[in-house]
């Protein structure tokens, strides 16, 4: 069952409003920022936790021909919606599973000499080809430096051997983090003298950070996903990416507080003074980190209600988080809380929890209310 869809407004404690306008405004900045690269999309984990039909959609509908998942079954989703789209699967493929990516005419990314002989013997055995007649697609991961997944110079030559086999479109690796400049310039340096050996298969190397990347070569196709969500692919300056996503929720309850009054299971929250406080429908079920709860030596989370910034007080629990709305207008049961939005980005929050970006989202929405934005 897809709970998430079925999740009315008025029965959810939280809404989730997916900008697609802004995430195909993204995703042509980033086709602007990489000149004659092609710009693909990476729609893994349901699109960051957005909704990859939606996602893949909008995206192929503005002219996206080539997305990125990680599991098959990801690609079989997007197949449905993009059915001429270059589809890549990044996890590899896992024994016994040619046939999936056969029938859907995905690309297995290949990231080791098994693979490599699994893919090969699957093509020519069943002699199948891609509805355009040609030999069954694939690429070739290759390991640069990250040590998680791809070919090393030797399995590379091996896999050379068996590339007649199947049509290699792609030979892609993954940087480190823009941090490690000087890892980063080493990678390339092994990649340039890897590529070489398929030069007609496209090179790919670059996620969302690593557009940005001073002087970094963008090769012939770009993955970027963080951006495309509104992430800032440019930590430290300002966020070249429209926003794309809104968590909203409702005040269940306001009271006042009187001074030395506690705040939640925790009871580790005391008013000083008399507080007005108003408790929200959200919490860690919600994707809203533990780690916002305010601590003595920590800030906590904020939401916005009435326009104004309001402190998270006492813990985030699984389904509440109350927040001090002494300082805002009347506030009334009903009334709607920004916990993500113009206010408060998707870095803000996952700086202030102490997570990624990418965790923020890939938790959001299990149980919330989806809205999407049409272009
Ligand atoms: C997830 C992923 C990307 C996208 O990375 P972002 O940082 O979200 O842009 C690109 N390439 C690979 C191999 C990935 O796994």
């Amino acid at each position: 069952m897809d709970l998430a869809t079925e999740v009315t407004p008025s029965e959810a404690g939280t809404i989730l409003t997916v900008d697609l306008a802004a995430i195909v405004a993204n995703w042509q900045t980033l086709r602007v920022v990489c000149g004659d690269a092609e710009c693909a999309a990476v729609v893994k984990a349901d699109a960051y936790g957005l909704g990859l039909g939606p996602v893949v959609k909008a995206l192929y509908e503005a002219g996206c021909k080539t997305f990125f998942v990680a599991h098959a079954f990801e690609g079989r989703a997007a197949r449905a919606i993009a059915p001429d789209a270059a589809i890549f699967v990044l996890n590899g493929m896992r024994p016994n599973t040619a046939p999936l990516y056969a029938d859907f005419n995905l690309a297995p990314v290949l990231c080791s000499v098994p693979e490599i002989e699994d893919w090969g013997q699957y093509c020519a055995v069943t002699g199948r080809r891609t509805p355009e007649g040609g030999l069954l697609p694939a690429a070739f991961r290759l390991e640069t430096g990250l040590n998680q997944l791809g070919l090393k110079p030797y399995d590379l030559e091996h896999g050379i051997h068996l590339s007649h086999l199947f049509d290699v479109t792609l030979v892609m690796t993954q940087l480190a983090r823009a941090e490690h400049g000087e890892a980063i310039a080493k990678q390339i340096e092994k990649f340039e003298i890897m590529r070489m050996r398929l030069p007609k298969a496209r090179a790919s190397i670059a996620n969302s950070g690593a557009i940005f990347l001073e002087a970094n070569p963008l090769y012939d196709v770009v993955r970027p996903g963080y951006a495309l969500y509104g992430g800032n692919p440019t930590p430290g300056r300002p966020n070249p990416m429209k926003p794309v996503v809104r968590l909203e929720s409702q005040v269940i309850q306001v009271r006042i507080l009187e001074p030395g009054e506690r705040v939640g299971e925790d009871q580790g929250w005391a008013a000083r003074g008399p507080r007005r406080i108003s408790t929200i429908s959200a919490g860690t079920a919600d994707g809203i980190p533990q780690s916002l709860t305010k601590t003595k030596n920590g800030a906590g989370g904020a939401a916005i209600v009435q326009g104004k910034r309001c402190p998270y007080i006492g813990g985030v629990g699984m389904d509440l988080v109350a927040v001090d709305t002494s300082d805002s207008g009347y506030i009334e049961r009903g009334d709607i809380v920004e916990l993500i939005g113009p206010s408060i980005t998707i870095d803000d929050f996952a700086a202030a929890a102490g997570v990624s970006g990418y965790e923020i989202l890939t938790r959001l929405g299990q149980r919330c209310h989806r809205r999407y934005q049409k272009l």
